[in-house]
């Protein structure tokens, strides 16, 4: 039987996608994915406040609070080792992909979605110029709408221009110290213009990370970088975590995994076909984020062919506002993505660490790097005049259960 919609990948993007079709109604989606849930997922796992806005509309903003670490400050470690420590109103959750994945499988098949693990899409199928379905080894679904969630390594990508990459590698630990609900950035200058981090998990498990450019080189002469990440790793564990490492446990092995980022994001529609999420390439270029961004371009994705099928716009005008949303909500925080990068390079980041302890420039330097590294304009919380701890309350009543890590 020919299905509404067929959405390739079940991480954030294509999960959202699925979520955000039943929830406006579309009947008979579909949604496939190569790997049997609840799955593993290399990732920082980090859902900023936009993400969990998102999240919030999607139907499980509840069961995200309940499971995720709650993160209420961010220590900045500049490249001339100097530190900064912002803290907004605006909480973060971490919540392994683990988990967090299979929540929004959960909520797609709630709602009435048909799950199919272990369906690894090898084609797709086209009648003329029109894509029709994907097709898999042994098993094919046809759909009035496919969609595109496939992920870095996306082999359904329509986008020919080179891949520019961000080269990460991570590993977990437990028995690991650091200060309840604060997560760590590290701009290292040897991972300049990118960084490291430390960000918590819960209250014993942390997982720690880098990311680094992935190529080398100049636009035209750019080719994959020579450097050795776990080496670069290495040298970064030391340099900034080895008194602390040393009475932790490490939880199995270091993992790496390339994030795709563009500025510019390529046309990402075709004749019956959507792409969406880091398949798109639709990732933060300095931060590497790509949670929020996945979801939010799937729910767009989701829009566009609900606006179809509910008869209220025509597939053309529906792929091109597909394409302007996703242009109009990302591309001026990928560009200050760039800007955010030329400006670690020079000692900018140093000079405002050094202006911190002026009121005014913390409040204005907060609200500086707060938005460069949120991609979006970030609102600024009156600062608890003892700190994080005097948070708590307010916390507690957003999430009472991982205020209680407090
Ligand atoms: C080390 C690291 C740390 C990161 N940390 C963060 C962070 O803290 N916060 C953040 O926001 N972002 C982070 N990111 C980025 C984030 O992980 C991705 O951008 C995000 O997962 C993209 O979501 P997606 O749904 O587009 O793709 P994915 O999450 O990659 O999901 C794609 C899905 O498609 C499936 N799939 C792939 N090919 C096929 C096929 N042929 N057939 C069927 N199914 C297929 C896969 O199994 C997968 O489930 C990090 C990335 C890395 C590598």
């Amino acid at each position: 039987m020919r299905k509404t919609a067929v959405i390739i990948g079940a991480g954030p993007g294509g999960g959202a996608a699925a979520i955000r079709l039943l929830q406006r109604g579309v009947r008979d989606v579909v949604l496939v994915d190569k790997d049997r849930f609840p799955r593993e997922k290399t990732c920082g796992s980090a859902l900023s406040p936009n993400g969990l806005k998102m999240v919030q509309a999607l139907g499980i903003g509840a069961e995200v609070k309940r499971l995720g670490y709650v993160i209420r400050s961010l220590k900045i470690k500049t490249p001339g080792n100097r530190e900064m420590h912002l803290t907004t109103d605006q909480a973060a959750v971490v919540l392994l992909r683990k988990h967090f994945d299979n929540l929004l499988v959960e909520q797609a098949c709630t709602l009435g979605a048909d799950f199919r693990p272990g369906f690894k899409a090898t084609e797709l199928i086209r009648e003329g110029s029109r894509v029709v379905g994907v097709r898999s080894k042994d098993e094919e679904v046809r759909a009035d709408y496919v969609l595109c969630a496939d992920g870095a390594h996306s082999i359904f990508s329509w986008d020919e221009r080179p891949k520019r990459t961000i080269s990460t590698l991570m590993g977990w630990w437990e028995d690991f110290a650091f200060e309840p609900g604060t997560m760590e950035m590290v701009f290292d200058k040897h991972l300049s213009p990118l960084y490291g981090w430390m960000f918590p998990e819960s209250a014993e498990r942390v997982n720690i990370g880098i990311c680094m450019d992935g190529e080398e080189g100049g636009p035209g002469a750019r080719k994959k970088t020579t450097r050795n990440v776990r080496d670069v790793f290495d040298s970064f564990l030391h340099d900034h975590y080895r008194d602390r490492l040393r009475g932790a446990r490490q939880i199995g092995k270091f993992k790496g995994h390339p994030i795709s980022y563009t500025t510019w994001i390529k046309d990402c529609t075709g004749d019956g076909v959507l792409y969406l999420g880091e398949g798109a390439r639709i990732t933060h270029n300095a931060t590497g984020e790509g949670i929020y961004q996945a979801m939010q371009s799937g729910v767009y994705a989701a829009d566009a062919i609900a606006d179809v099928v509910g008869g209220t716009a025509s597939e053309h005008k529906a792929w091109r506002r597909y394409l302007w949303q996703n242009r109009q909500r990302f591309t001026f925080g990928f560009a200050m993505g760039h800007v955010l990068r030329t400006a670690l390079k020079t000692p900018l980041f140093d000079a405002i660490a050094v202006g911190y302890n002026s009121p005014t420039i913390r409040r204005l330097a907060t609200w500086a790097v707060g938005s460069a590294l949120a991609g979006s304009h970030v609102e600024l919380a009156q600062q608890p005049a003892g700190g994080f701890a005097e948070a708590g309350p307010a916390l507690a009543e957003t999430f009472p259960h991982a205020a209680a890590n407090y």
